[in-house]
């Protein structure tokens, strides 16, 4: 064995290093990574590792760990003059607080443990960000490329159709949103197929977030996610001892960033970062391939690009590489998994040298990553912190679907008089006085104009992630056997579980 590792080649052993750790098809588990539990146990393993910090009786761990419910759902749906069966599921794990959210996601390797993983990660995140939401996922085993607009509405529909006469679809019970492989058009799909079946409830639009702002959606929810890591970030650049525990200095400004996955949330994630922070995107993953420039991406212009392409590759201002995984490990400061699960593993978290991982994706880290990342002193801002911008603003369009009205839509012209007030006043005292003083017409500009919707989407988006962030670092900084973020914000979300479910009386 020794002999072995001496004398092979190293690209040899690095594809050794690879297969040992490959993704591979399990029956029960969907694709699954050798040697590392499944993405469901990798949940629950982090689960543990937090509980055995605090202080609950074993029953109410039990109740709080366990998936409630796993509905699996066949169709069949006449395509291309034969009939195609699909598979589809929808998870509830906690139901302490209703409705319960969690987004569907359209993807061949959804399974059950997946949608169940990702429905626990939904209750510990809506706790952290206390929206009042139980947790809940969805998924669908579709390749949705393979199939054209029209098809995919008929598809849709159907699966909407199943879980809407189970009362899984509902604006008091079970409101899902976009992930991977759906997004505003799938949401608006799904709420017209409620609104079909239940043409009496006024509250209809409320049974789906993520929606056109056109069909009953909100401004701002199309990036929220992406915003949100951009705020997570900058909340932890505001505090020079976090940073430095990342052995970094300084802001965002000037930090190699390497992303993987320009979906939704990776590309409005890189683009926040690049266009409005100063950070330098050294290299974008994506499922073909990866673009690399030292010099930083124009991600604007990468994402124009996949739109009229389909797919990075040709694209001219960059330097295109076959095998994008590897790069992972690149030198850079923030390393932004933002794809899917499960990327970062045994086989690979030893080679990783980005000293900050922000998990925009839901689990990129697997448990056994997660441990050698932690024993090599790598900060990681884990998903269920750096993602929930999606749930957030998810939440207002709920609260605004509800309402029946849009933010800022009663208080933006009050705001706005009372701003033209004050500044009419001091303009009048300083020329009373005979000061002088004029107020830049950019100032001005910016100070009298009312909040409307987007304003304060951002605004309450913005407040939220500090806040969850102040939550998490209280615990982290504040209780000596708390070595990471990640257990703190478990002890964060379970501690606030648990208090749902005793004043139940449980
Ligand atoms: P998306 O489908 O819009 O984008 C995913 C991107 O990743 C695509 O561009 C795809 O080509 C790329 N990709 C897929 N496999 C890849 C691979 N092996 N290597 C590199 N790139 C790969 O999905 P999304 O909505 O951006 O979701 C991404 C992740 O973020 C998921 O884990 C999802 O659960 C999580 N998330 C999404 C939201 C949301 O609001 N959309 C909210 C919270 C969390």
């Amino acid at each position: 064995m020794l002999f072995d590792v001496i004398c092979l080649p190293s690209s040899f052993r690095e594809r050794r290093r690879r297969n040992l750790f490959r993704a591979v098809p399990d029956r029960e588990n969907g694709m699954q990574i050798q040697g590392e539990p499944s993405f469901r146990q990798s949940v629950d393993l982090m689960f543990n590792r937090a509980v055995g910090l605090m202080d609950l009786s074993p029953g109410l761990e039990q109740k709080i760990r366990v998936c409630n419910s796993t509905y699996t759902v066949r169709f069949g749906v006449r395509l291309r003059g034969k009939i195609e069966t699909f598979t589809g599921y929808r998870s509830v794990h906690s139901e302490h607080m209703e409705p319960v959210k969690g987004g569907i996601r359209y993807a061949m390797s959804v399974n059950q443990d997946e949608v169940e993983a990702l429905a626990a990660l939904m209750t510990y995140k809506c706790a952290l960000v206390e929206t009042p939401f139980g947790g809940s996922k969805g998924g669908l085993c579709i390749d949705p490329r393979a199939w054209d607009v029209h098809e995919l509405e008929l598809i849709t529909r159907r699966f909407a159709y199943e879980l809407i006469k189970r009362d899984l679809i509902h604006p008091a019970q079970n409101v899902p949103a976009p992930d991977m492989g759906t997004g505003e058009r799938e949401m608006a799909w799904i709420a017209d197929q409620y609104a079909r079946m239940n043409t009496t409830d006024i509250n209809a639009k409320a049974c789906v977030t993520g929606k056109p702002p056109h069909a009953g959606g909100i401004q701002g929810r199309v990036e929220a996610t992406g915003r949100g890591v951009q705020y997570a970030l900058r909340e932890f650049f505001r505090h020079p001892e976090d940073v430095a525990l990342a052995k970094l200095s300084g802001t965002l400004d000037g930090k190699r960033v390497v992303v993987q996955g320009l979906g939704n949330v990776g590309y409005h994630a890189a683009k926040f970062l690049s266009e409005e922070d100063g950070c330098i995107i050294t290299a974008a993953i994506e499922r073909d391939g990866a673009l690399v420039s030292d010099k930083g991406l124009n991600i604007e212009d990468i994402h124009q690009w996949m739109k009229k392409h389909g797919s990075i590759k040709g694209y001219p201002n960059a330097t295109y590489v076959e095998d994008g995984a590897p790069l992972l490990e690149a030198e850079c400061e923030i390393l932004i998994p933002a794809a899917m699960e499960g990327v970062i593993h045994k086989g690979n978290a030893g080679g990783i040298k980005a000293p900050l991982i922000v998990e925009a994706a839901n689990g990129p880290i697997t448990f056994g990553g997660d441990e050698i990342l932690r024993a090599k002193g790598t900060v990681i801002i884990p998903d269920m912190y750096a993602n929930a911008g999606g749930v957030t603003v998810s939440y207002f369009e709920w609260v605004k679907n509800l309402s029946h009205i849009r933010f800022g839509r009663m208080q933006r012209r009050a705001e706005e008089a009372r701003h033209h007030l004050l500044v009419a006043e001091l303009e009048r005292l300083s020329a009373d006085k005979g000061l002088g003083w004029t107020m830049s017409p950019d100032f001005k500009d910016k100070y009298l104009r009312g909040a409307g919707e987007l304003e304060l989407v951002r605004s309450g988006l913005d407040d939220t992630m500090r806040g969850a962030y102040q939550a998490m670092r209280e615990i982290w900084h504040g209780r000596a056997d708390v070595e990471d973020l990640r257990v703190a914000a478990y002890i964060v979300a379970i501690s606030r579980v648990a208090s749902t479910y005793q004043s139940k009386g449980l």
